[in-house]
């Protein structure tokens, strides 16, 4: 079965063979240098001032953000699911939290973000998504960060970028705090959380908030290459040995560039062959397609071999996504794309003419 889910994402054999050593300890010379060498590839990958790794899931990652980063007021833009998390989070801590709510297919716009700013002096601090994985969306994150600089440059920008780093190159001038996490575009198990962060997210964190996520304890420490608490020594293992395979793969750039190509081949495909795309500004992370017989359609994938996504909450059943986070194999991608044609020809709705594989190759290959 391809497993195509925008997270968890396969895990590469010659990466899941790095991880199948006998257990370090933490407090070792011999784990401290491959805490270094990690660290040295994350400052490539995020291109920000710090990077932390922290044992958690990305959850924990966005809780650290907020606690250490929004002091006064947090502005949070809820386009889903992960854009909502960030407000319960500062309303679990007690930090004020303005929301700009939109439907799961609407990105937020510059000005709403500049009206919200004007009516609430004392925010200081925005979280937001890149791609928000509810439904595929990007945001304008780049935008919305120049004008919350423009308008005050000691407001924090937190950028969750769990389905963004790894997936296309981000511009992190105006971005005070970057995150990732390992079990998407970082093609890893769950458990690890990444950030970047800024030398003035660096100053505003000062000593820190919070406990297990102090963020100033893990700086102090990650900077000495340990951890404040036990680290996460197999996923470390792993994070070290698929930075270095994208590497081998042809680097970054190239990741990117096949990234994009597939998700716009994918796109291509899914619209040739009658469908709905279900974003107004679709990521490239993922594939997110509008049907009523999403569900169905996910049912008969399986009988292709091919397992992708559906929704959550109120659009549980009325989108499926296909994910495009990783190093995927263009004949993988192909078929899932083929596979959706097979599907709605079972259903009925379509009769199978071979449509999205072409589409998909025309596009693919540039032909
Ligand atoms: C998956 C995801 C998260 C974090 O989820 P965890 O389950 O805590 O790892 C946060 N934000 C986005 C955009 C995600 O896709």
């Amino acid at each position: 079965m391809l497993l195509f889910t925008p997270g968890p994402t396969p895990v590469p054999e010659s990466v899941r063979i790095a991880m199948a050593g006998e257990t370090l300890h933490h407090r070792t010379p011999e784990f401290e240098a491959i805490f270094e060498r990690t660290r040295i590839l994350l400052f490539e990958l995020l291109g920000m001032d710090e990077v932390l790794m922290l044992a958690s899931s990305g959850t924990g990652a966005m809780e650290g953000a907020v606690i250490n980063l929004a002091h006064s007021k947090l502005l949070s833009i809820n386009s889903g699911k992960f854009g909502e998390r960030f407000g319960k989070i500062a309303v679990a801590h007690g930090i004020a939290n303005v929301e700009i709510k939109h439907e799961w297919d609407t990105p937020a716009t510059v000005e709403e973000v500049q009206a919200a700013l004007n009516t609430n002096p004392d925010i200081d601090a925005i979280a937001i998504q890149i791609c928000e994985s509810a439904g595929g969306l990007r945001h304008s994150v780049e935008a919305i960060a120049s004008v919350v600089k423009a308008h005050n440059p000691a407001i924090m920008v937190i950028a969750d970028g769990i389905t963004a780093v790894g997936v296309e190159k981000i511009d992190v001038s105006n971005i005070d705090c970057l995150i990732s996490g390992s079990q998407k575009a970082l093609m890893l198990p769950p458990g690890l959380a990444i950030m970047g962060l800024s030398n003035a997210a660096i100053e505003k964190i000062g000593s820190g908030k919070g406990y297990y996520f102090n963020l100033a304890t893990e700086i102090k420490n990650q900077r000495k290459n340990t951890t404040a608490w036990t680290a996460a020594t197999t996923l470390t293992i792993g994070l070290e040995s698929v930075l270095n395979r994208i590497k081998a793969e042809g680097g970054l750039d190239k990741l990117y560039a096949d990234t994009a190509r597939r998700a716009q081949a994918t796109r291509e495909a899914m619209k040739a062959i009658g469908l709905l795309l279900y974003p107004t500004k679709p990521a490239d992370s993922m594939t997110t397609v509008r049907d009523a017989d999403a569900k169905k359609i996910r049912s008969t994938l399986k009988e292709f071999d091919v397992n992708v996504a559906g929704g959550q909450d109120h659009i549980k059943d009325s989108i499926f996504r296909i994910n495009h986070m990783g190093l995927i194999a263009p004949y993988e991608a192909c078929w899932v794309a083929n596979a959706v044609e097979l599907a709605l020809d079972k259903m009925g709705r379509r009769v199978y003419d071979g449509t999205a594989n072409s589409v998909f190759n025309t596009v693919y290959f540039g032909l």
